[in-house]
């Protein structure tokens, strides 16, 4: 979209020890990238590693998020993460809502909607994910699907500051599958025409992500679709020069 600065979002799940650190040096190494000169690029690590991957990558353009939070800022929840815990150790941003967490863990429209406020509330940025099934696009509905978990999902108040949506189709998450560039277009239309609605101008510019198998032989045909504003990218954000290879999208 124009006058929107595209974001490269690598979500490693859950992956990595310490050693998996170095692919950030790499990443942050590679002479002459798009990174912080064209695109805004940011590594989702597991919450063990936050903090290390915040120390190993300050001062350079590289952010680090993390891949959920609960919806309280401290408290009796054993083996749970707070959003100002992650703000603490370093992350800038925290996925919520992510079609794992909502299959694992049964994590609903309302439930994301509020770790995306927690998120807000300790002062990160919140990557909401919503996307169909196979089921449900096979039945015609996913557009249904899509404005219903927007609606549910992404709370009042949202800015461009806050928020990013990210388009995950269930389907295409580490399938190897991806949707028709004629189907993101029209989802992320339909996105975009959701949140101008109800978000006015921040609506506008809000950023809008495309998820789901993105790899560097498909980068380039996929974020150049109209209102993709990047991608939100699983198994090739493992290893640094897939990752690179997928930011070049935008040299
Ligand atoms: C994801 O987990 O957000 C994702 C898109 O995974 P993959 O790129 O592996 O499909």
């Amino acid at each position: 979209t124009p006058n929107i600065r595209p974001l490269v979002a690598g979500n490693w799940k859950m992956n990595g020890m310490g050693d998996q650190l170095d692919e950030l040096r790499v990443i942050i190494n590679r002479p002459n990238s798009a990174i912080g000169e064209k695109i805004d690029a940011l590594i989702c690590v597991p919450a063990t590693l936050v903090w290390r991957a915040a120390q190993s990558v300050e001062g350079e353009k590289l952010s680090i998020g993390g891949q959920d939070c609960h919806a309280k800022q401290s408290g009796a929840h054993t083996g749970d993460i707070a959003a100002s815990m992650l703000k603490d150790a370093g992350a800038s941003h925290v996925i919520v809502g992510h079609s794992e967490r909502r299959t694992d863990h049964g994590e609903t429209d309302a439930i994301v909607n509020a770790k995306a406020r927690a998120g807000w509330e300790a002062g990160l940025t919140a990557i909401i994910c919503i996307g169909e099934t196979e089921l449900q696009r096979k039945a015609g509905s996913t557009l249904e699907i899509i404005a219903m978990q927007l609606a549910g999902s992404v709370p009042d108040n949202a800015t461009a500051g806050n928020t990013i949506v990210a388009y995950e189709p269930v389907w295409a998450i580490g399938t190897g599958l991806t949707p028709t560039a004629e189907d993101v277009r029209e989802v992320h239309a339909s996105i975009r025409v959701a949140l101008s609605d109800r978000f006015g101008d921040e609506g506008k510019v809000m950023r809008i992500l495309y998820g789901g198998s993105v790899k560097p032989s498909n980068a380039v045909e996929l974020l150049g679709i109209e209102n993709v504003d990047g991608a939100l990218v699983g198994g090739a954000s493992l290893k640094a020069p897939d990752f690179l290879a997928i930011c070049e999208a935008y040299h």
